[in-house]
């Protein structure tokens, strides 16, 4: 005879497939030893043999059943349906991948109007007793008889209103009993029949009822959405119900095996004495702190905290606890690994690994790197609440408390006399550096990721908000309005960067630490990654911080930032008006000093590691004045002041701005588009690279300097560029008598780049995937664009499965980096690869990195910890792939 229901201590965790993943985890409880309440689960194949029966349980399955109940009421020594004594179950859908929400649970089931009363003398709480009934009554009714919960609900209002009560806990037992007459009413007028009163009905009807569900809607749904096969089934688990609200002997909690937000590793948790779980979560009484149950209930807690411990040795990982004491005797209900902050994740996997529980590869699996965003900036003390004003994008991480401020000027007056301050702009531009750099944080109500705001106060490490479009600025009232509220000047507000949320007011903050066991965590993670970690980095306090963190080079200095340097806007304004190839060798030359010290700073701060220098990227227009503003000047000035210089110089301005003006900046005058045109602007920049690296070597510092040739999609562009930094090179090699030791390679970011690598790399020493523009350009999006206007909807409709801008697109812009790199070690062997685009610093992508073969992944300084950690995580999981308990989702 085929076993179809299995008692809990017949199974174990290897028995998901037959008894769907709750009854086997139930089962593993129960086998080592831990006070399960008692039960039993019907098989997955039960639930196949019904539907082969026409949905009807057959006499077998059936028989089975009574058997199993039989001895589970042997076990609990109490009886279905029997007044003195009552046993009451719980009924609960169980498949083998979890599928939360298919059917609820049913909860003390084998009430009937005369089990009802054993529990009102049993539990000396009448009222507790005709509650419970009711709710199983309305949850049977719901789940089982198809009975809309409305109505039931409705009676209940009814009754609470013609009482003058507010809410359910001022009903008093005799008012619970009325209710309950009024449910048989409603159940009687739907279903034209009775309440079930025989308990073996209640449950057969049920299990019919979890067998139905296994084909309803909502689960045909969700199986199809997570790929679910149909053909598996549920199981049912049986199970007895245990009650902490018996007396001052019994009670209910929650505890974790160590404190979730430290990780110290002591007991955590809160119980009530008589009481149910509800209670607990409804905060109607005040729990008391675990250790106090030492003193109340000493064998209780002694047997509950040598429970835990067993609970740990066994998952080995810090549980989360439910437990309830019944007379005296503990009952575990649950145990699951438990939620935890950042800062526990890590401390608890150190310290399980020096306990001996886990291994250092577990514990590299244990901490989620994105968690550890948390860690690395300022962060909203959670201990208080928040009010959120508005949302935007949350552009770049850490939280920051100031007064409001609208303009870049303003900004750097109030920060001069130590005010903290939050720049609010529409937008911002080169212009509005200073007051970036004066303020405590960013919010623009327009653009995105990669707006000008967003791409500084990242390179910053400061927190920013883009395309907040919830508030209206206006900026001649100096005030922003979201709905109703205004906000004005000097008004304190408080913003999370992470999240995009802004509030008002002052928010507490937590400065970042990097604890003792955060440094073990990452040494481990050193001891095991084969990927290299660099930094983006355009400043040597950004290069320092980055070098603290763990930097091993730069792999990114975007050239570009220091041109944007308000002081320095002037000449770059000046090389970009001049009429002809001198007049632009003037400003350049005027530029060159200010480019050499620069370099200087981040060579000396790197320490003889390598630093990878992209030459000018953006199209020029970035540095001039927006056209529109430009326009409105110049109209003023024809009126008040027609022939003034200033008109002059401004007009001039403008027809450059027109001059320069794309349809496409995105795809336009930019990378090496500008060397091929201007060569000497490039010129410019790599003598300024072997300046800095002689005057270094006469102080004795080493400097590694890699030249990065940006956006080459041909390799003849590659070609001319890189005879144009060798030519700088041996240059300053005649003036200076250095000799030098560089390499030149090249940005891979269009499409035509990776599909010609092989031909490219004739003339690269390395090649750095750029997957922000390669993104862009493979799917053909402008992220700007994208993410104001569509992409969101794309994520939400499951049209993408991520931003791809965040999560590297492995089927497209993955398959063009495989690409890349394969041709390029074909033509040659030891060319050095890397990533420098977003994606550097986020976990799946940097997975992807480590399987692609790349050599590195370069991000911006606060996310190397991050880096880290990831890239030992993928070597871990994909050269023990095969390992799965060790891959902690
Ligand atoms: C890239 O395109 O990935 C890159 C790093 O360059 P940028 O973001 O400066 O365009
Ligand atoms: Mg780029």
């Amino acid at each position: 005879m085929k076993k179809f229901v299995y008692l809990f201590n017949e199974g174990n965790s290897e028995m998901r497939n037959l008894l769907g993943g709750k009854g086997a985890n139930l089962a593993e409880m129960t086998k080592i030893g831990l006070p399960v309440p008692f039960g039993f689960t019907i098989s997955t194949e039960a639930c196949n043999a019904y539907y082969e029966n026409n949905q009807s349980i057959s006499s077998e399955i059936q028989n089975q059943v009574l058997q199993a109940l039989s001895e589970l009421e042997a076990e609990t020594g109490k009886k279905l349906g029997n007044p003195a004594n009552p046993l009451l179950v719980s009924v609960r859908s169980g498949a083998v991948f979890s599928m939360p929400g298919m059917m609820d649970t049913i909860l003390n089931l084998g009430m009937n109007d005369e089990t009802v009363e054993g529990m009102a003398t049993l539990t000396n709480n009448p009222r507790f007793a005709y509650d419970s009934y009711r709710r199983f009554i309305q949850m049977f009714s719901d789940v089982v008889l198809d009975v809309d919960t409305f109505f039931f609900e409705r009676l209940l209002e009814e009754t609470r209103e013609n009482k003058g009560y507010s809410s359910d806990p001022e009903l008093t037992a005799e008012d619970w009993k009325e209710v309950i007459v009024g449910y048989k009413q409603i159940v009687k007028k739907h279903t034209r029949k009775s309440f079930p009163q025989d308990p073996k009905e209640q449950l057969f009807l049920s299990i019919n009822a979890v067998f139905d569900s296994w084909n309803n809607q909502r689960a045909i749904v969700y199986r199809r959405l997570n790929k679910i096969p149909g053909h598996l089934g549920t199981a049912v688990n049986i199970q007895s119900m245990v009650f902490g609200n018996m007396g001052n002997d019994c009670g209910t909690g929650v505890a974790f095996t160590r404190d979730p937000s430290t990780g110290e590793n002591r007991l955590y948790g809160e119980y009530l004495i008589n009481a149910q779980g509800e209670d607990v979560v409804a905060g109607i009484r005040t729990p008391q702190p675990i250790h106090t149950l030492k003193q109340e209930m000493p064998e209780v807690y002694q047997q509950f905290s040598d429970t835990c411990k067993v609970l740990e040795q066994h998952y080995r990982d810090m549980q989360d606890i439910e437990f309830t004491v019944e007379r005296g005797q503990l009952f575990i209900l649950q145990t699951r690994n438990g939620k935890r902050t950042a800062q526990a994740a890590i401390r608890v996997a150190v310290e399980m690994v020096k306990e001996g529980i886990i291994n250092k590869d577990e514990a590299l699996l244990r901490v989620d790197p994105d968690q550890l965003n948390q860690l690395l900036h300022r962060r909203i003390d959670d201990k208080f609440e928040r009010t959120q004003l508005a949302k935007g994008l949350p552009a770049s991480p850490g939280a920051a408390t100031g007064s409001v401020v609208f303009d870049a000027d303003e900004a750097e007056i109030l920060a001069k006399d130590g005010k903290k301050v939050i720049l609010v702009r529409p937008e911002t531009t080169p212009d509005d550096i200073h007051g970036i750099v004066a303020s405590q944080a960013v919010i623009t109500s327009r653009g995105g990721m990669t707006s000008h705001a967003a791409v500084v106060a990242r390179g910053m490490g400061k927190a920013c908000i883009c395309g907040c479009e919830a508030i209206k600025i206006d900026l001649a009232a100096k005030e922003f309005y979201v709905g109703e509220s205004v906000v004005k000047e000097g008004d304190i507000i408080t913003i999370d960067g992470g999240t995009g949320e802004v509030m008002l007011g002052e928010i507490p903050m937590i400065e970042p630490e990097l604890s003792n066991e955060f440094q073990q965590l990452l040494v481990w993670a050193d001891e095991v990654r084969q990927l290299g970690v660099r930094t983006n980095a355009d400043n040597p306090e950004d290069s320092q911080k980055a070098r603290e963190f763990g930097a091993e080079g730069i792999g990114l200095c975007r050239t570009e930032h220091m041109f944007m340097d308000p002081t320095r806007v002037p000449l770059v304004q000046e090389m970009i008006l001049a009429e002809n190839y001198d007049e632009r060798q003037i400003a350049l030359s005027k530029l060159l000093p200010l480019q050499q010290g620069d370099f200087e700073g981040i060579l000396e701060a790197m320490q003889g590691f390598p630093v990878t220098i992209r030459l000018l990227d953006p199209p020029l227009h970035e540095f001039l004045p927006d056209k529109e503003e430009l326009i409105v000047e110049c109209t003023k000035l024809q009126i008040t002041n027609p022939n003034s210089e200033e008109l002059k110089a401004k007009e001039l301005l403008l027809k450059k701005v027109r001059q320069l003006d794309e349809f496409n900046p995105m795809l336009g005058h930019r990378g090496c588009r500008l060397g091929m045109i201007y060569p000497e602007i490039y010129e410019m920049q790599a003598k300024a690279i072997f300046y800095a690296v002689a005057t270094l070597a006469d102080k004795g510092v080493e400097a590694k300097p890699e030249i990065m040739i940006p956006l080459v999609g041909h390799v003849n562009e590659l070609k001319q560029m890189r005879q144009l930094v060798i030519d700088a090179a041996n240059l300053v090699k005649e003036e200076t008598g250095r000799e030098f030791v560089y390499t030149v390679g090249t940005m891979v970011e269009v499409p035509r780049a990776a599909l010609t690598a092989d031909q490219i790399a004739e003339e690269a020493d390395f090649f750095s995937f750029g997957t922000n523009d390669l993104t862009q350009t493979t799917f053909g999006y402008s992220r700007d664009d994208a993410e104001g206007k569509f992409l969101q909807a794309y994520i939400e409709n499951k049209v993408l499965p991520d931003n791809p801008f965040a999560v590297l697109d492995r089927e497209g812009v993955g398959k063009l980096v495989e690409t890349g790199v394969r041709l390029g070690r074909q033509t040659k062997p030891e060319l050095k690869t890397g990533i420098c685009g977003e994606h550097g610093g986020e976990k799946s992508s940097i997975e992807f990195c480590y399987q692609t073969g790349l050599d590195y992944v370069s991000c911006s300084p606060y996310r190397v910890p991050i880096a880290r950690l990831a890239a030992a995580q993928a070597t871990i999981r994909f050269s023990e792939k095969d390992v799965e308990t060790l891959v902690v989702k």
